[in-house]
C-alpha cells in the first residue's frame, strides 16, 4: 500500500463542482486583482477567526514581514522567535533589518515562556510566538511578559487555523495574526497565500496600503514605500469554498490523531503529540510523533510506503548560510533527530490509517 503524505488530489474530486464553478466565474469576469471574491474571502476570514478585520496578502510570510513593518520594527531592534519554527519566521524578522533572538522550545514545540525573560533587552521590540502543528503557545505567561516590557505580540499563526487557547482563537490574541494559504496547509488555495488578521484598525489599514505599494487607491496618494502582496482573486474564489468544510475538516483531522493515538499509545520509544496542560484545543495541522530511532525510523515507513515528513532534521540556525549566532537549544536539537510527521488530512481513508500503525508496530517488533 502506499499513503500520501498530502492528497490534493482527492480534495479536488470531493469539491470539483464548486471549486470549477469558482474558476469559471472568475475567468469569465476577467476579474484577477481584489474584486468581489477577495473582498468577500477577507470577511469570511475574519468571522472564521473572530477578529475585525482580515487582510489578504500573498504569503505566510509577507503576514509576518509586513506586520513587523507596520510595527515600525527595523534596524538596531531584536525581535523573540523560537528556535524550532519554519525558517520564515525568523527571515521577516531579518529581512526588516532587526536581528532576530532565538529562545528552545518546549515537549509541545511551542517557545518555553519561561526562557524568554532571559533574552530580553533594551532593544527587544517584539515577540513572534509559533502555533506549530496545530497547537497554540502557551500565550498568557507571553502576554504578560510582552506587557510588562512593552513589547508588540504578533502570532505566527500559520498552522494553526482553528485551534483556541483558554477560549481563544489562533491569530486573535496578539496585534496581528499571521496566516498562510501555502496548498497544504490546513486552508491550502492552489498556489501562495497568506493574510493577517487584526482587531487593530490602524495596523489593518496601514497593512492594505503596504501591500498595494503604499497607494491609497481611492486618492493615488503614495503614505509608504509598499510592495505588491495581494492575496489572489482566484486564489481567494477557491479559498472561499474551501472555508465552508473547515469545521467539518478539523473534526476530522480531530477524529485521526486519535485514531493515531489509540493506534500507538503502547508502543515504548514512541512520544505521540497528546499533551496533558489543559486548556488547548489543538487542530492537527501535522502529527508529528518522535522515534528515539530518528532517520532509521522514518526510512522504514518511507520503504514500506508511506510518506512522512521529517521537519526539521537540521534546525534552521545550523544552516551556515543564515548566519545566525550559535546557541544551545537542546530541546530544539533533540526533537529534531527526533521528529517524523505522519499523514493526516481529512480525505486519508481508515484503512490507510490502520496501515500506518502497523507499518509502525511491526517497526517496533523487528528491533526486539
Ligand atoms: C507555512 C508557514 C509560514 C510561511 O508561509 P508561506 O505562505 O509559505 O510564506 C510561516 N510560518 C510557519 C510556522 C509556517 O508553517
Amino acid at each position: 500500500m502506499k499513503v500520501r503524505f498530502v492528497n490534493p488530489q482527492r480534495t479536488y474530486k470531493n469539491l470539483k463542482k464548486e471549486l470549477d464553478g469558482a474558476y469559471f466565474s472568475v475567468m469569465k469576469k476577467g476579474a484577477f486583482i481584489a474584486q468581489s471574491e477577495f473582498a468577500l474571502f477577507e470577511t469570511q476570514f475574519a468571522h472564521f477567526v473572530g477578529t475585525k478585520y482580515a487582510v489578504g496578502l500573498s504569503s505566510g510570510y509577507d503576514a509576518l514581514y509586513l506586520s513587523l513593518i507596520a510595527s515600525n520594527i527595523g534596524h538596531g531592534d531584536e525581535v523573540i522567535v523560537p528556535a524550532h519554527t519554519f525558517v520564515a519566521t525568523a527571515s521577516a524578522v531579518v529581512n526588516t533589518g532587526a536581528t532576530p533572538i532565538l529562545v528552545d522550545v518546549r515537549d509541545d514545540f511551542n517557545i518555553n515562556p519561561f526562557l524568554i525573560e532571559k533574552v530580553i533587552t533594551k532593544k527587544t521590540k517584539a515577540i513572534i510566538p509559533v502555533h506549530l502543528n496545530g497547537r497554540m503557545a502557551d500565550m498568557n505567561p507571553i502576554v504578560k511578559i510582552a506587557k510588562n516590557n512593552k513589547l508588540m505580540v504578533i502570532e505566527d499563526a500559520c498552522q494553526s487555523l482553528g485551534a483556541t487557547y483558554r477560549g481563544k482563537p489562533a491569530g486573535s490574541i496578539g496585534l496581528t495574526g499571521c496566516w498562510s494559504f501555502y496548498p497544504f496547509k490546513m486552508l491550502g488555495g492552489y498556489g501562495d497565500g497568506g493574510a493577517i488578521t487584526t482587531n487593530n484598525k490602524k495596523v489593518a489599514d496601514t497593512i492594505r496600503l503596504l501591500r498595494f505599494n503604499g497607494e491609497d487607491r481611492n486618492t493615488g496618494e503614495y503614505h509608504y514605500y509598499g510592495c505588491s502582496s495581494l492575496l489572489d482573486n482566484m486564489q481567494a474564489a477557491f479559498l472561499s469554498v474551501k472555508i465552508k468544510y473547515l469545521p467539518e475538516w478539523i473534526e476530522k483531522r480531530r477524529d485521526i490523531a486519535k485514531r493515531y493515538h489509540d493506534g500507538l499509545a503502547d508502543i515504548d520509544g514512541l512520544i505521540l503529540p497528546h499533551f496533558s496542560q489543559k486548556g488547548f484545543s489543538d487542530v492537527y495541522q501535522n502529527y508529528i510523533i518522535q522515534s528515539n530511532s530518528g532517520t532509521k525510523f522514518s526510512d522504514y515507513l518511507q520503504s514500506h510506503g508511506i510518506e512522512v515528513l521529517t521537519q526539521f532534521r537540521t534546525p534552521y540556525y545550523r544552516h551556515k548560510g543564515l548566519r545566525l549566532a550559535k546557541n544551545d537549544f537542546p530541546v530544539t536539537d533533540q526533537l529534531s533527530k527526533e521528529v517524523c510527521s505522519l499523514p493526516i488530512y481529512p480525505e486519508l481513508k481508515d484503512k490507510e490509517i490502520d496501515y500506518v500503525i502497523r507499518v509502525i508496530r511491526s517497526f517496533t517488533t523487528q528491533l526486539k
